[in-house]
């Protein structure tokens, strides 16, 4: 970029950046003689390429930049509010990739759309999961290979967590409906001893529903967040070596079966499978 004054022909720094309805207005100085100036751009993609982590070089295309938002959002943003983003993603980049013989790393997009997102601390970090969180990148510094290096991202993105407790016991259960709800051992008891109700005593009942709340917690107590599925799939594996009745009514509250023949082949699977006390572990 030649600057007006003095013809000087390099990168000038840049004093202000306005944006609006696709055009970028920036103001800057003359790196040689401190001319102001201002530079308008025109930002589209036609142009624009992407500089891939394999070195392949691609066009730059709005539409995968918004796909790639849509899968991150934890609840879906509206289109506008999409585009929004890819608009300030396309701008952040514009000059990196529409410069001739240029090309923005996708590295630097992914790092745009961070921060695009930063008031969205659920999609943002499940952005980063995803394009962060690649091992079949040839640039594999910055990706992450193990939790660890999540960690570290995490905390330095958000140093506040610092000092955070950490809990390591099952905190929340996350609905079908995508509801969460404190968990509550004595409700997880009551829909396990619902199950079994009338297979022996009231007191049996009971003590069942107590083994059978333990070996859940003994899966799944050290996730803080668990769904409701994980734990009907630990109640399922368990009655389904302690008890087929209970089994198939547990079953029939969360399986949803649509007629007979459905229960009938789950009857038939069952009766492969060997019954073993409550006090023995499972196979
Ligand atoms: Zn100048």
């Amino acid at each position: 970029m030649k600057c007006p004054q003095c013809g000087f022909d390099e990168k000038h720094a840049v004093r202000e950046t306005r944006r609006d309805a696709g055009q970028i207005r920036r103001s800057r100085r003359c790196a040689a003689c401190g001319h102001i100036f201002k530079t308008i751009e025109n930002v589209s993609e036609d142009g624009m390429m992407v500089r891939k982590s394999d070195g392949s070089v691609v066009p730059f295309t709005r539409s995968a930049i918004a796909k790639s938002i849509k899968k991150a959002t934890v609840k879906a943003y509206e289109r506008k509010k999409i585009n929004g983003v890819v608009d300030a993603v396309t701008e952040a980049v514009y000059e990196e990739a529409a410069r001739p013989g240029g090309a923005v790393s996708s590295l630097e997009i992914g790092k745009a759309v961070l921060k695009e997102l930063a008031n969205d601390q659920a999609s943002r970090i499940r952005y980063a999961l995803v394009q962060t969180g690649r091992t079949d990148r040839s640039d594999l510094r910055e990706g992450w290979a193990n939790v660890e290096d999540f960690r570290r991202w995490l905390l330095a993105e958000y140093s506040e967590l610092e000092h955070y407790p950490a809990r390591s016991k099952v905190s929340y259960v996350v609905k079908r409906n995508g509801k969460r709800e404190k968990f509550d051992r004595p409700k997880l008891e009551r829909s396990i001893g619902l199950a079994s109700k009338g297979r022996g005593s009231d007191g049996q009942v009971w003590d069942k529903a107590t083994v059978v709340a333990d070996h859940v917690l003994r899966m799944l107590g050290d996730q803080p967040i668990v769904t409701s599925g994980q734990i009907a799939a630990e109640i399922l594996r368990f009655l389904r070596e302690k008890d087929h009745i209970a089994y198939l009514r547990f079953a029939s509250t969360v399986k949803e079966f649509e007629n007979a023949e459905e229960y009938e082949e789950e009857a038939l699977a069952l009766r492969k499978v060997r019954i073993t006390g409550w006090d023995e572990p499972l196979s």
